[in-house]
């Protein structure tokens, strides 16, 4: 797992897949810096602490939150400064705090269908033990949109759903360009088995052509240019 660099003040931690760790961003502006989506447990938190410490930048002041899935929010326990969620990841977080983290009680969920067995399996990966697992709420709450001004740098944050989860949002860095997706445009996993509804994601696409980036970094993999995203995704829109 290494930093990797965009620019001179946009970096990214590198996903693994065995645990199902997403990309964590970060955003370097004249006067504070953010970072992008928390991890999935105090230790991948800590890994990318230690990677910005490493490279001398300045640690994040608020932490944005894409959607509301545990590979994302369960290392906000550890961050120290504000979190910034949409009131929809909001409220699942809400649930989800509400919840008991022991093996037996994530098993029963598989059985009510509110947990996946996916999800379950990188837990056991990532943790020594389910009673690790702490979730958390947000500490700042938006409903659509809330635009950050870092000095040099803006980063604006859009609910934009997707087929994904309902809750989807992206992070622009509007001067450079560059678009954190989290997982807005992968398939559904909590409801429809990984399927993408054509419609959602034909919706999805036309936010993207609607907006001027020329980077697009997805939670769980490599980047893409604007033409390589939207081109990988009409082919899930295509038979119908
Ligand atoms: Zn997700």
């Amino acid at each position: 797992m290494e930093l990797k660099k965009i620019n001179d003040s946009i970096y990214y931690l590198e996903h693994v897949r065995e645990t199902d760790r997403p990309v964590l961003g970060y955003v370097l502006g004249e006067n504070f810096s953010i970072m992008i989506d928390c991890g999935n447990s105090k230790a991948h938190f800590d890994t990318f602490i230690k990677c910005l410490d490493d490279h001398d930048l300045p640690r994040p002041k608020y932490a944005l939150i894409t959607h509301w899935h545990w590979d994302h929010t369960f290392g906000m326990h550890a961050f120290a400064g504000d979190t910034i969620v949409s009131s929809l990841t909001n409220d699942k977080l809400q649930q989800l705090k509400s919840w008991s983290w022991d093996e037996e009680s994530v098993l029963k969920r598989i059985e009510t269908k509110e947990e996946i067995e996916f999800a379950y399996q990188c837990m056991k990966e990532e943790y020594d033990s389910f009673e690790e697992i702490s979730v958390t709420t947000g500490t700042i709450i938006f409903e659509n949109t809330l635009t950050l001004d870092l000095g040099w740098t803006t980063c604006q944050m859009m609910k934009v759903g997707g087929p994904h989860e309902e809750d989807s949002c992206i992070v622009y860095v509007q001067e450079a360009g560059i678009l954190f997706a989290g997982d807005a445009h992968s398939g559904d996993y909590y409801h429809g088995e990984g399927k993408m509804d054509p419609i959602k994601m034909k919706e999805y696409i036309a936010f993207l052509e609607g907006t001027s980036f020329t980077t697009y970094i997805p939670g769980h993999g490599a980047p893409m240019s604007k033409e390589q995203v939207i081109q990988l995704l009409s082919k899930f829109c295509a038979e119908e």
